[in-house]
């Protein structure tokens, strides 16, 4: 039986495909949208559709950006030859966030995951071998998750590049077992980056 109009059955079908957002949160979120006065429902509507229509990836870096080129990879004063890679565009504004590091950035857009059959080929890992092969790269540090798939990927990665005698290193533990780099504070990030080492 419905208890619902078709169209707000639609809108807490939409919201619970969203990633955490069970049954009960899509409900809430579905009947909230709509005790929202309708120009705030409006610009919702059109930051989403906007946001999806204008944003892509950079070119050289591939997180997700306004632009061809990203701004910091178009950065001059930005030291093009230390690359730092993540597993993606949240834990780049982590890292930019301390206003420490000076180096670039390679997104991976997520992590090697054999359980969720994710293989290599599933991230953005063949366009980092590219852009290495073509650029004068002296470092590559791997920041990707403390996770069993972010130390999967460091491992798999540091066995590419150490071939081609590229400076491979990961950033220290400290940074806790599982946990996304973007909810953990800038001094363990700092700390992390400068305690990194060579694998
Ligand atoms: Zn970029």
């Amino acid at each position: 039986m419905e208890y619902y109009s078709s169209h707000i059955n639609k809108l807490i079908e939409e919201f619970s495909r969203l990633p955490g957002i069970g049954a009960k949160s899509a409900q809430r979120l579905a009947f909230h949208v709509l005790n929202m006065p309708k120009d705030q429902v409006e610009s919702l509507a059109h930051a989403i559709v906007d946001a999806k229509e204008n944003v892509q990836y950079c070119k050289c870096c591939y997180t997700l950006t306004d632009q061809e080129i990203c701004p910091i990879c178009s950065n001059p004063k930005r030291n093009k030859k230390v690359i730092m890679v993540v597993e993606n565009t949240r834990d780049l504004a982590a890292y930019e966030k301390t206003g420490k590091f000076d180096g670039v950035y390679h997104v991976l857009h997520g992590a090697i995951s054999p359980m969720l059959g994710i293989g290599p080929d599933d991230i953005k890992l063949k366009e980092l071998m590219e852009r290495i092969s073509q650029q004068d790269v002296e470092e590559v540090i791997i920041a990707t998750n403390s996770s069993l798939e972010g130390e999967t990927t460091a491992m798999y990665i540091s066995k590419l590049l150490k071939p081609a005698g590229i400076k491979v290193t990961r950033i220290a533990s400290g940074v806790p077992v599982g946990g996304d780099l973007e909810y953990i504070d800038e001094v363990t990030l700092l700390r992390a980056l400068e305690g990194r080492v060579e694998l």
